[in-house]
């Protein structure tokens, strides 16, 4: 469907968990977030039901984030149900991937699209810095066993930091050169504890990516989703990409809607509150209401977000972070 301002809106970004077994610095405090009640989550049969009636409403990709997906018991299942409905076109991933090698084969029996790893850095060290105790290794494990499945689309999602070594970004992009996935750097957003971190510049990635690879050529063709624009280094398999959110405003041609692991459906990552589906389905809302609840929540997509600006007063702003959004 298209929303107020012609877009079409044809993609959800569900979140089936906010738990996490990492604790990235810029994601989530140190403690982790407050845990929530199992029963305030949605049920599987309910995540389903509410991506059929998107799917009725014109949604056609899901993805499924966190959190972290792969700690939910049962998830290959969900991703199967979901698969199931007539119209979804691609269910696909967001994982840190430090527990995929133990559930690839499931989830790509249950008919998974595309897995993108979320690894910032190939040092040890710094990685479990970064995550606050995690394994790079066993985040390259997961990336590894999916890189192997044959026509399973993989890439690695990295989010500089401020004090991200050059060499990071260099080793990282060997990771495309190589053909194992397409190498994507995310600009840091101002969204929860995010706020209280300074990402890179992008211009600055690819200069130092392209005094080692050589010139990059902007790449034309499609890959994805999303809004990462990429370039093609010369002699690489295959792709890096940018996602910068802030200082390369995409909102323009943003076709996407998200769900909380708590059932609101919610038009902009950066506004507060949505609608709260879960309360209408408990309530024994029908088909109708939800889908009519749904369509005027897509309809009224902000036109933009509202990073780096002032004049807006900070209620209508998000104040959760980034794992219970689902990033
Ligand atoms: N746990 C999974 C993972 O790490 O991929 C899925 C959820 S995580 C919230 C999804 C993505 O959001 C990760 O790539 C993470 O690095 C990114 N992310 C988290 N906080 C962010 C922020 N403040 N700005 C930009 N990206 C962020
Ligand atoms: Fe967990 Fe992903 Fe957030 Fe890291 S970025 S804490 S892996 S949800």
């Amino acid at each position: 469907m298209r929303d107020q301002f012609g877009r079409t809106i044809d993609y959800m970004r569900v979140s089936v968990t906010d738990r996490c077994n990492l604790r990235c610095v810029y994601c989530m405090p140190a403690e982790g977030v407050p845990s929530v009640p199992h029963q305030q989550i949605l049920s599987f049969d309910e995540i389903v039901r509410i991506c059929r009636i998107g799917a009725e409403l014109g949604i056609r990709r899901i993805k499924l984030t966190g959190g972290e997906p792969l700690v939910r018991r049962g998830f290959p299942k969900l991703l199967g149900m979901l698969k199931g409905i007539s119209d979804i076109e691609q269910v696909t991933l967001t994982t840190n991937g430090t527990l995929l090698k133990e559930q690839i084969d499931e989830l790509v029996s249950n008919g998974l699209d595309a897995v993108n790893v979320s690894i910032d850095t190939l040092d040890p060290d710094r990685y479990r810095q970064i995550t606050r105790g995690g394994s790079v290794e066993k985040a390259l494990e997961g990336l590894d066993v999916a890189a192997g499945v044959p026509g399973l689309s993989v890439k690695v999602n990295c989010v500089p930091l401020k004090d991200t070594a050059d060499e990071e970004y260099i080793r990282l992009a060997l990771l495309a050169k190589e053909g194992k996935a397409d190498v994507r750097f995310i600009e840091m957003m101002p969204i929860g504890v995010g706020k209280n971190f300074a990402g890179q510049d992008r211009e600055q990635i690819r200069t130092v990516l392209e005094k080692i690879y050589g010139k990059a050529k902007t790449y034309t063709g499609r890959i994805g989703n999303g809004p990462a624009e990429y370039v093609q280094f010369p002699g690489f398999m295959k792709h890096v990409g940018f996602i910068s959110a802030v200082s390369h405003q995409f909102c323009g041609c943003c076709n996407r809607v998200r769900l909380t692991s708590e059932g609101y459906l919610k038009p902009c990552l950066q506004y507060g509150g949505g609608t709260d589906l879960r309360a209408l389905l408990r309530s024994g809302a029908g088909d109708e209401e939800i889908r009519e609840a749904m369509e005027k929540t897509i309809c009224a997509k902000p036109a933009h977000h509202l990073f780096g600006e002032g004049g807006h007063t900070e209620e209508i702003l998000e104040t959760k972070g980034m794992s219970k959004i689902g990033g």
